[in-house]
């Protein structure tokens, strides 16, 4: 069963984390003409629910899990892919969930670990 989305002050500072994170290192993905395109850095608002689903209970070391993971729980309602799950987004590697995942997640952890998350420490033993 899903867990409770975070909200309000929690939820803005983990999505600031990761905004700063991507500006940092990607700064190319905050231009004007490729904020709000398909695949871009707006999709991780869209998204930061299941992102931080994901973070509270997977702990795997390799990527992929987490990959297999966004297929299943983001690309699945994605408007971006066709009806056999086709994304050609993904296809280039320009949707932004997949090119920067492993960032993405490792910010998202980081957060939940600094706001004391407790669905994070639970499962992450700490
Ligand atoms: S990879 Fe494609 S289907 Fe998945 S979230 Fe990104 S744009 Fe949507």
């Amino acid at each position: 069963m899903a867990s409770k989305p975070l909200q309000g002050e929690q939820r803005q500072k983990v999505l600031a984390a990761v905004w700063n994170v991507l500006r940092a290192n990607h700064r190319d993905l905050f231009e004007q003409d490729r904020l709000n395109q398909p695949g871009g850095i707006m999709t991780l608002d869209a998204h930061l629910d299941a992102l931080v689903e994901m973070s509270r209970h997977m702990t795997a070391d390799r990527i992929e899990p987490y990959l297999a993971r966004i297929i299943d729980d983001i690309c699945a309602h994605c408007a971006e892919r066709d009806a056999s799950g086709y994304c050609p987004l993904r296809h280039v590697n320009s949707c932004v969930l997949f090119s920067h995942a492993r960032l993405i997640l490792e910010t998202i952890d980081a957060a939940l670990f600094e706001l004391g998350d407790p669905e994070y420490l639970a499962s992450h033993g700490t």
